[in-house]
């Protein structure tokens, strides 16, 4: 255990921690464990096999969100593979006494969505799920860790992970953000300055005015993009912004139990004076609406910038950026403003929640969805949903030419019918853009801010939203 000041990092780490392992790792107790309909099968079954049960199935919660259908999800589904995987994952909830959240919950959505809006996700907690994206919960101060299959079932088995202790960088970007640039922004601009390899062997934890200006929602955009830095999880310090998103969420501590948990969740937080591995200090001020142009989230530039040229970029740089542009059919020098798009989706548990719904609705009415463009919003659960329906958002949207659809994670994946077709360009909000990503084996995804995906369905091309807003 480490002494004098200390990380967040390394206080729940420590307070998690069972024992050290032989191989050196750490046995961590996990606080919550988020399953959905893709990863956790097969682990149920390993855990049939073992003759096991799930250890603690009251910190276990599920729902179904990768291969929901988003334009009707009555049952049974239109996709044999997604209604038999739905009715796995109820008759494994059923069995192990487990909380499912499924569409006629009322809570159904995206994991790393419906957690924090429950109140399930909370400073302090150590958390595991499924999914890569499970970083997005750092947002409140927890350390939570994407696992693969054999470690759902371990976690389903024991509660326990075994982990190598990562080190901890602080990020802080400071100064204030320009009108029009959003988290989506100073995300990209931090995986393009410290590469998607760059956070390897790290934990990140986001600070500064910047982190501290924003609202839980937009620090969710940032944590959720920590592994495409390279980083094992990412987090922000709880603050008062924290404890008032989660006062009377429906599964967060109530009365005098809340004010106790507040008093224990301020005392998690990274003491000054506390000691890192790595220091990098961002301008918030100098941060643009990013785009990226390329096959991995590090290959982003500024909307009004061009693409970067092979013969300036470094020796070790230069075969993947030729790489992105032979498949993306970008050359360097071009400007990214004005790249032509077929497909708008603004979603994902990224930038699929209400403000992300809120700002890209500004856009939106401001014009029609271009021709030849299919735009799609896909709220990130039920509750984001009803909440933009009872504004009035889908009627803003559906005026402008956007489908509203039904939550899940839809075209960020493409597990379910929200697929590319063919070499459609994709304005995307979501956090990858993996040759192949969006359904389509050579699909191509320029990921941006929902309002940047907003302002390119209206104009058939990329453009500067800012403009619009
Ligand atoms: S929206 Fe995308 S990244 Fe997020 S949980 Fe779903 S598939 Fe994973």
């Amino acid at each position: 255990m480490s002494t004098g000041p200390r990380t967040l990092f390394d206080k729940v780490w420590d307070a998690h921690s069972v024992r050290t392992l032989p191989s050196g790792e750490t046995q961590l107790f996990i606080g919550l464990h988020l399953i959905h309909e893709v990863t956790s099968p097969q682990a149920f079954s390993m855990l049939r096999d073992m003759g096991l049960r799930v250890r603690f199935p009251q910190r276990t919660y599920a729902t179904v969100d990768h291969i929901i259908p988003t334009d009707s999800q009555l049952r049974p589904l239109s996709d044999d593979l997604a209604e038999a995987m739905m009715t796995e994952l109820e008759r494994n909830c059923r069995e192990q006494g487990i909380r499912l959240f499924d569409p006629a919950s009322g809570h159904q959505g995206i994991v790393h969505v419906i957690g924090p809006e429950m109140g399930l996700t909370q400073p302090g907690m150590t958390i595991a799920c499924g999914d890569s994206h499970t970083s997005t919960h750092g947002a409140f101060g927890a350390v939570a860790f994407g696992i693969g299959t054999s470690q759902v079932r371990d976690v389903l088995a024991t509660q326990c992970l075994s982990l190598a202790r990562p080190k901890v960088r602080r990020i802080e970007v400071t100064g204030k953000l320009s009108p029009g640039v959003y988290a989506k922004d100073v995300i990209l601009a931090i995986i393009r300055r410290l590469g998607v390899k760059g956070g390897v062997g790290f934990a990140y934890e986001y600070a500064g005015p910047v982190l501290e200006a924003m609202s839980l929602e937009e620090r969710m955009t940032v944590c959720n993009m920590s592994i495409e830095g390279g980083a094992r999880c990412g987090y922000v310090n709880p603050d008062d912004t924290t404890f008032a998103y989660l006062r009377g969420r429906e599964l967060a501590p109530q009365g005098a139990a809340f004010e106790r948990a507040v008093a224990w969740w301020r005392s998690v937080a990274s003491d000054p004076g506390a000691r890192y591995d790595d220091v990098v200090t961002m301008d918030g001020a100098a941060i643009a609406p990013h785009v990226t142009f390329g096959i991995n989230p590090g290959q982003s530039v500024g909307v009004d910038e061009t693409l970067p040229r092979l013969h300036e970029t470094p020796d070790d740089e230069r075969a993947g950026l030729a790489e992105a542009y032979d498949y993306m059919d970008l050359k360097g020098g071009q400007p990214i403003l004005g790249t032509p798009i077929d497909v708008a989706f603004i979603g994902s548990c990224t930038n699929g929640r209400i403000s992300d719904l809120r700002e890209a609705a500004r856009v939106a009415q401001r014009g029609k969805v271009a021709p030849g463009v299919k735009a799609l919003v896909v709220p990130g659960s039920q509750a984001v949903a009803r909440q933009a329906e009872a504004e009035g958002l889908d009627q803003v949207f559906r005026a402008a030419g956007f489908e509203w659809r039904e939550p899940g994670c839809s075209m960020c994946l493409a597990m379910n019918p929200d697929k590319l077709v063919g070499r459609q360009m994709c304005a995307s909000s979501s956090n990858r853009n993996f040759k192949g990503r969006q359904g389509s084996p050579t699909g191509r995804t320029l990921l941006m801010s929902p309002v940047m995906v907003a302002a390119a369905a209206i104009r058939g091309r990329v453009s500067d939203a800012r403009e619009l807003l």
